[in-house]
């Protein structure tokens, strides 16, 4: 594995776009071919894409048309379909079935948040996870993690054993106080954890940036395409072993390997580039919030009123609807705090907020967004 860009198997190409199972496997099956011709190797997907059926798009169209030794295949254990340790050998075995291989170069606990691992402590899925290594049928064992750098950081001290860590990291999360990329990323690095990156163009929206901000970068280089900047961004940081996308058409496929085939990272000045169009994506903010959480203290239902505004401008500005990473920080915050829908309108955060804000509004509108969008699709 000499090059760090994976295919993200969780938005495949479809026949019928509301219809996630109708793989379009004539264009799959030649995005496959291309991408191992041009040497890349990696390959991520799960037990609950695709409507529960990613896994068996991976056979027919990687598994079965290539050897065994030409690629390397992830998946992830569903944390949240199994209710007993049966249940995940049960799946575990169904998983090496459905991608019609006997081991995986790379398995993950799927989505760890607070409650997650609660339940994967509960259950021991991280011994599952040390067990199946040791019979040979994990290669390398992880996790990917939605939650903040505290967590990460305990989670890491007590399972030394995990080999690698799964991250969302991109530039316009990377100082978002609702998700914590940068500092999640510190976390792994001072327990030497090699990192994969998931969302590196936050499901799509870096593809669409402001045209001032698409200006700036074409400004600077031509042909470079608007995600190769989120996507270099994230391979660019220490520590990165793959960064992984999600693609659904050759075009995409051509153009990622074209940049990642001899990855350079970003210079000084493209940081400086996508530090300007940070701005000018933040300009166009739903909620001028500047975290500086002086609203959060006294708050009698202990909202996590910053990290739930960061998370709906983010979703605000999800140009192409895809507000599931959202939601899933919305879901592991709101765990541990009150909903954006507990608020009692008190309003003594309002009269400590220095920039005014009319946060029990605020709340409404980010309750109507996250309290009531469901997580993914259950199965049928
Ligand atoms: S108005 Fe709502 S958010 Fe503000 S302190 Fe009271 S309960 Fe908390
Ligand atoms: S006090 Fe106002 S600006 Fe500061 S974190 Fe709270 S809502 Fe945001």
């Amino acid at each position: 594995m000499d090059k760090k860009f994976g295919f993200g198997c969780m938005r495949l190409p479809l026949l019928d776009p509301n219809d996630q199972t109708s793989f379009d496997t004539e264009t799959f099956n030649k995005m496959v071919d291309t991408f191992l011709e041009k040497g890349f190797t990696y390959f991520d997907t799960a037990y609950v894409y695709h409507g529960y059926r990613s896994e068996d798009a991976v056979r027919e169209s990687l598994v079965k048309r290539h050897q065994r030794n030409e690629f390397e295949l992830a998946t992830k254990l569903p944390m949240r379909d199994f209710q007993s340790a049966e249940d995940m050998e049960r799946i575990f075995n169904e998983q090496l079935e459905k991608c019609g291989v006997d081991y995986f170069d790379y398995y993950l606990l799927h989505n760890i948040g607070v409650n997650s691992y609660k339940k994967a402590c509960t259950f021991d899925s991280f011994g599952v996870g040390l067990r199946k290594k040791q019979e040979g049928k994990i290669k390398n064992f992880g996790m990917s993690f939605h939650d903040t750098p505290e967590l990460l950081d305990e989670i890491l001290s007590v399972h030394p054993e995990l080999d690698f860590v799964q991250l969302q990291i991109n530039y316009i999360d990377w100082e978002n106080p609702g998700i914590q990329s940068r500092r999640c990323h510190e976390v792994a690095r001072k327990h030497g954890k090699p990192i994969i990156v998931m969302e590196p163009c936050k499901g799509g929206n870096l593809a669409l940036v402001p045209e001032k901000a698409k200006k700036l970068m074409k400004e600077y280089n031509p042909t470079a395409s608007v995600p190769s900047w989120a996507i270099r961004f994230a391979a660019s940081q220490e520590g990165v072993m793959m960064v992984l996308s999600g693609m659904n058409t050759m075009e995409q496929l051509l153009d990622n390997t074209s940049y990642m085939a001899d990855f350079k990272p970003l210079s000084k000045k493209e940081y400086k580039i996508i530090g300007q169009v940070v701005n000018i994506i933040n300009e166009n903010t739903a909620i001028p919030c500047t975290s500086c959480r002086y609203c959060e203290k006294g708050c009698p239902q202990n909202i996590a009123i910053p990290d739930y505004f960061a998370l709906y401008n983010g979703a605000k500005r999800a140009v192409t609807n895809n507000i599931s990473s959202q939601f899933i920080y919305y879901l592991n915050l709101s765990a541990k705090h009150g909903k954006a829908g507990d608020c009692i309108s008190c309003k003594q955060c309002e009269s400590a907020c220095p920039q005014h804000l009319k946060i029990t509004e605020l709340l409404k509108d980010v309750s109507a967004t996250f309290d009531v969008t469901p997580a993914f699709p259950t199965k049928k």
